[in-house]
C-alpha cells in the first residue's frame, strides 16, 4: 500500500533521468527502502545484491557509521561554508591537500564540484580559459571517443558520445569531435592491442590534421569507458595517447568519474599506465555516493597559466556548493576507509568476479566478458560465431534487469545488451558469487 502510493506519486511528480518517461509511466519505479554494506531493501522488503553500487558510485558500500558520523558532526559544527570572498572551511582544505597528495604526478590543484557533469564542463571553461590567457584563443576545438560518456551538462553532453544524450535535443556541437573507441570485441582491425592502439593514434593525428593542429585545446578519455559498455582499452593506450597530446601541445583530460577511487584498482586508474594527464575529473567514489561531491584536478601548468593571465581579475568559475564542507568531510572519512582495507578487498572481489563472470563464457548467449578490478561486463549476443548483437532497444534491456531483480540481484543492463557490473569494494566471497551466479540463472531464465 504504502509503496503503491508512491508508485503513483513517483508517476505523477518526479522526472526521471535518462529515461523514457512515457516507459516510465507505464512500468512504475522500484522503491529502495534501506541498504546496508552490498545489500540494497525494497520497499516490499525484497534483499538484493547492488551489482552495480548504485549507479558505480557507492564504492565504499552501504550503511557506514563513520561515514554518517562524519557528515552528523560536520552539519552540526558548521553545515555550511562558502569558498567565495576568500572564505573556506578545515575539511575542504585537508581534502584538497589529501588528494593532491594521492594524484598523480603535479596535478596539485583541486575544484571541486557537485558531480562528475560539472567537473567536466569546468573543465571545458578551464581549458579555454587556459588557451586564451596564453594568447591562443584559436585553440577551441575538442576531441573526445566514440562510446564515451562524460556527463550530461549543456557542453559536457557534446563530449558524450552516446546517441540518447544528443537525439531531440539540437544543441550544436560543432567545435567537438570524435575519434573511433579502442571497444576490442567489435573493433574493425581486430583485438591484437597494438593494432587497436596504432589504429586510434593513427585516427588522433588524422583528426588533429582534419581540424587544424593549431586549432585543437583537448583531448578527453575515460582510462576504462564506462556507460558504452564497460570497453576497457589495451594496455599502452591511454599511455599512447597522453604521448600523443604532449608531443601536439593539447591538453590531456583523462574522465576518471567512474574509474577513480578503486573501482579499477587504486585510486586512480591513470596512475596503473603511470599517466599524468592535464586534468582528471572525478565524482562518484569520492564520497562513496553518500551526498554530492565532484573534483576536478590540475595540473601545476595548468593552473599557474589561468592564475597569471587572469592577474587580479576574479576567474569567473563557481558554484554556491563548491567545496561543501559535509560532502568534505564525508569525503575524508570515505578516503581513510579506502586507506584502511577498502581498496585492498576491492582488488580481491574484483579479481574473483572477473574469474567468475569469464566463466559464463560458456553461455549461451555471452559473446564477451571484460573488466578491470570491480568494474566489468558481459556482452551478450545472438550468435556467438558472428558476434549477432542482441536488438539494440530498452525493451530486451528491461526484461534482463527485471529477471535479475527476481532473482535478487541488481545489474546495469544496457540496451545493447551489456550487463554491466560495478560492486561495492566492501563484497565478500560468497556476494561475489552470488552475483556471478544469480548472473547465470537470469541468463538461463533469458534464453
Ligand atoms: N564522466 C563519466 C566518465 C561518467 O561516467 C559520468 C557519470 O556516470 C559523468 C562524467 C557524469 O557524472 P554525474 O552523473 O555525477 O554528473
Amino acid at each position: 500500500m504504502y509503496a503503491n502510493s508512491l508508485i503513483e506519486l513517483d508517476r505523477a511528480h518526479l522526472i526521471h533521468p535518462v529515461a523514457s518517461y512515457r516507459s516510465h509511466e507505464k512500468h512504475g519505479v522500484r522503491v529502495l527502502a534501506s541498504a546496508k554494506g552490498a545489500t540494497v531493501t525494497d520497499a516490499s522488503g525484497k534483499q538484493l545484491i547492488d551489482g552495480f553500487a548504485g549507479l558505480w558510485c557507492v564504492n565504499a558500500g552501504y550503511g557506514h557509521e563513520s561515514i554518517v558520523e562524519a557528515a552528523a558532526r560536520q552539519m552540526q559544527e558548521l553545515p555550511y561554508a562558502t569558498a567565495y570572498f576568500g572564505l573556506g572551511s578545515e575539511p575542504a582544505i585537508r581534502l584538497a591537500s589529501e588528494l593532491a597528495d594521492r594524484a598523480p604526478g603535479d596535478l596539485n590543484h583541486v575544484y571541486f564540484t557537485l558531480g562528475g557533469s560539472d567537473a567536466v564542463d569546468s573543465t571545458i571553461r578551464f581549458i579555454r580559459y587556459y588557451w586564451n590567457a596564453r594568447g591562443r584563443p584559436e585553440r577551441d576545438q575538442f576531441i573526445s571517443v566514440e562510446q564515451g560518456y562524460h556527463g550530461s551538462s549543456t557542453a559536457g553532453a557534446g563530449l558524450t558520445a552516446l546517441p540518447a544524450f544528443h537525439a531531440g535535443f539540437g544543441l550544436p556541437f560543432d567545435w567537438q569531435h570524435k575519434i573511433p573507441s579502442h571497444y576490442a570485441y567489435r573493433n574493425p582491425v581486430g583485438d591484437d592491442p597494438q593494432a587497436i592502439i596504432e589504429a586510434s593514434l593513427a585516427a588522433l593525428k588524422s583528426k588533429v590534421e582534419a581540424i587544424g593542429p593549431e586549432r585543437v585545446a583537448a583531448f578527453y578519455v575515460e582510462p576504462i569507458q564506462g556507460s558504452g559498455g564497460v570497453l576497457v582499452p589495451p594496455k599502452g593506450w591511454v599511455k599512447a595517447m597522453r604521448e600523443f597530446c604532449r608531443e601536439h601541445d593539447i591538453l590531456f583530460v583523462a574522465d576518471e568519474v567512474i574509474t577513480g577511487f578503486g573501482r579499477t584498482g587504486p585510486l586512480f586508474a591513470c596512475s596503473e599506465e603511470e599517466v599524468v594527464p592535464d586534468f582528471i575529473t572525478t565524482a562518484k567514489g569520492l564520497t562513496s555516493g553518500y551526498v554530492p561531491m565532484g573534483a576536478v584536478f590540475m595540473a601545476d601548468h595548468v593552473y599557474e597559466t589561468i592564475a597569471e593571465g587572469a592577474g587580479a581579475t576574479a576567474i569567473g568559475h563557481g558554484y554556491t556548493y563548491s567545496a561543501h564542507p559535509v560532502s568534505a568531510a564525508v569525503g575524508l572519512e570515505v578516503l581513510k576507509l579506502y586507506e584502511n582495507g577498502l581498496l585492498q578487498n576491492g582488488v580481491r572481489a574484483g579479481a574473483r568476479l572477473m574469474r567468475g563472470l569469464q566463466s559464463l563464457r560458456d553461455h549461451p548467449l555471452v559473446g564477451d566478458v571484460r573488466g578491470r578490478g570491480m568494474l566489468a561486463a558481459v556482452e551478450l549476443v545472438v550468435d556467438k560465431s558472428n558476434k549477432t548483437p542482441l536488438p539494440s532497444s530498452a525493451e530486451p534491456a528491461r526484461r534482463i534487469f527485471d529477471r535479475a531483480w527476481e532473482n535478487g540481484l541488481v545489474i546495469r543492463a544496457f540496451a545493447n545488451g551489456v550487463l554491466g557490473y560495478a560492486p561495492p569494494l566492501c563484497c565478500t566471497e560468497t556476494e561475489i558469487d552470488a552475483i556471478v551466479e544469480r548472473t547465470r540463472i537470469t541468463l538461463d531464465e533469458t534464453l
